[in-house]
């Protein structure tokens, strides 16, 4: 319908709306950040569904964002050639529906504006931020290859309500209008403007363009001079532009890292390291890897997005991750650049590619490669990381066969030989320090470090300084049961069956076990009579030194943890 529909926002909207004006405040000019954001993303859309639909450029290939500004109106606006979108999706997108990052955005919440004004962009909750500048927002789109009659407007105070209307609109994507609250005029100003867009946007890979303007001239009283009318006025590229991972390292700066990373991982904060790396050959490839230095709020969402873009020479392909990287590296972030593959890639394609599943082994390979030389010759950095993604981490010799081995020496354990519940003991440490005659192992999963350390199992371990790994996340049980061996050594449960410590037993203490076990045969019997229902074995064992009793598990039964694990996800 044409007519024009006044609706209201839901209440975590506005609640949402009026956070971003009072409280990030002094941070305002992230605005400009968060809508050439959503206008390159726009852009990258069409791009991919032009791939194999050509019309939908309706004859405009040449993809840009533009950005303007009117004194006199008081006005910014950011018009991009994006896909646009239909009623619906504005209605669904912009303004009504909270989105699910917006709790999450209520939540992470730190009261230091600075801070604060930088989870915008991980939570999915910019588009409000036009309203930190604006007090009223006209937003009108028309969706690529839909007909000049379905365009919409969308328009808000950011109060309470906005109104929706059908419009004509001849060129299809986004066109923003910000009229600018009394107390924001500098934001009336190409110079402003033009270093929001160089400190923020310089890496977006799109042209970002404005018109030409000359510098201002004064008189001899120190007046501005009237700026004399161009003939022509032309337009102008204000940022780079530039596919930063296709020119040399030894031309990149540190910063110029940091701060695509913040671009394409959508992070406020420097990444803890990085891969760029050129690999030649038939299928040739440019990858920018990096590792963020924090988990991002979710991590534990297999769903999120922002992860690995596909480019194909500079153009961007898909951001559809699980294709490029597996489920336990789901924290890298970053871009790989196909060389040899065609642009006219569709989904599809892109699934069944042999070339891309070369591709994605050997960025696995180059992510292991930087997080082993992270592990050897900076420590501090590791530990980092792992207290960051090693949980996420502990999940690759499940998912990933052919490099189990290499992953398998990443992993961190705490152990009673360790340094408290700190996850610091590697498997090539705790080789090192077996004992004479050790050939297992050991380690004990629990539901937390406290009930781990503290468990009766580790008695005799303790007694005979035997060292035991002590695993309290959630994902240690799976990778229990899918590594049984590390260097040779089978992983071996200190909670199940029969305690089997090989060598370590002495003869002499094993002959006085036997004695025992004949002088408390009757009571075993006793015992095992009384718990008739609840146990299928009962055994003396020597593995105690201080309690009197503990349950053990059958060897191929599962263990008591997994059990407890799985009561509580319902099996
Ligand atoms: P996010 O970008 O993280 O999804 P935003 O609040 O910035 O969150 O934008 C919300 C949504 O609105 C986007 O996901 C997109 O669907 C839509 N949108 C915003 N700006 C544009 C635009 N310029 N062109 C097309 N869609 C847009
Ligand atoms: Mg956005």
């Amino acid at each position: 319908e044409a007519k024009k529909q006044t609706l209201g926002f839901e209440t975590e909207v506005k609640h949402l709306l009026h956070l971003m004006i009072h409280s990030l405040y002094s941070n305002k000019e992230i605005f400009l950040r968060e809508l050439i954001s959503n206008a390159s993303d726009a852009s990258d859309k069409l791009r991919f569904l032009a791939l194999s639909n050509e019309s939908l450029y309706e004859g405009d290939s040449n993809l840009k964002i533009r950005l303007e500004y009117d004194k006199d109106k008081r006005t910014i606006k950011v018009i991009d050639n994006g896909i646009g979108m239909t009623r619906a999706e504005v209605q669904e997108h912009i303004g009504t529906i909270a989105k699910s990052g917006t709790k999450q955005f209520f939540e992470a919440l730190t009261g230091d504006q600075a801070k604060d004004s930088e989870l915008i962009g991980q939570f999915g909750v910019g588009f409000y931020s036009a309203f930190i500048v604006a007090d009223k927002v006209t937003l009108v789109t028309r969706k690529a290859g839909a007909p000049a009659s379905e365009g919409v407007r969308w328009e808000s105070a950011g109060e309470g309500d906005y109104t929706l209307e059908s419009v004509e609109k001849a060129t299809r994507g986004t066109e923003i209008t910000l009229h600018l609250k009394e107390s924001e005029s500098e934001f009336l100003d190409g110079y402003r403007i033009r270093s929001i867009v160089r400190k923020f946007s310089d890496h977006i890979s799109l042209p970002i363009v404005m018109d030409k303007e000359a510098l201002p001239s004064y008189d001899e009283e120190g007046n501005e001079e009237a700026e004399k009318p161009a003939a022509q006025v032309e337009e102008e590229t204000v940022n780079s532009a530039s596919a930063l991972w296709t020119k040399a390292r030894q031309d990149i700066s540190e910063d110029d890292y940091n701060q695509f990373y913040k671009h394409v991982g959508h992070d406020f904060q420097d990444p803890l390291t990085f891969v760029h790396s050129k690999v030649e050959g038939t299928n040739e490839y440019t990858l920018l890897l990096y590792v963020p230095s924090r988990a991002p709020f979710d991590l534990w969402d297999r769903d999120n997005k922002h992860g690995v873009k596909l480019y194909i020479r500079k153009v961007f392909i898909t951001d559809d991750a699980e294709q490029l990287m597996p489920r336990y590296l789901r924290f890298i972030k970053g871009v790989i650049d196909a060389n040899s593959l065609p642009l006219n890639v569709s989904r599809e394609i892109l699934q069944q590619s042999k070339q891309i599943s070369t591709i994605k082994s050997g960025a696995v390979k180059k992510v292991l490669g930087m997080l082993e030389g992270v592990a050897k010759n900076e420590p501090e950095k590791y530990e980092k990381f792992w207290s960051e993604f090693g949980a996420v981490l502990k999940e690759g010799p499940i998912e990933d066969h052919a490099n189990k081995d290499r992953i398998a020496k990443l992993l961190r354990f705490a152990s009673t030989h360790g340094d408290g519940d700190k996850q610091s003991v590697s498997l090539e440490d705790y080789v090192g320090r077996m004992q004479e005659g050790q050939e297992h192992i050991y380690y004990v999963t629990a539901d937390s470090y406290a009930a781990a350390k503290n468990s009766p199992h580790l008695e005799i371990f303790r007694k005979k300084g035997i060292e035991v790994l002590l695993l309290s996340d959630r994902v240690d049980e799976w990778l229990v049961s899918s590594m049984d061996e590390f260097d040779g050594k089978h992983l071996q449960s200190v909670a199940k069956g029969q305690l089997d410590l090989g060598k370590l037993d002495d003869e002499e203490e094993k002959k006085h076990q036997e004695e025992v076990s004949k002088d408390f045969e009757s009571v075993l019997t006793q015992i095992k009579d009384v718990l008739a229902d609840k146990v299928s074995e009962v055994r003396l064992s020597h593995r105690l030194t201080e309690s009197p009793a503990c349950l053990v598990s059958d060897v191929y039964g599962m263990s008591l943890n997994m059990e407890r694990i799985m009561k509580e996800a319902g099996q």
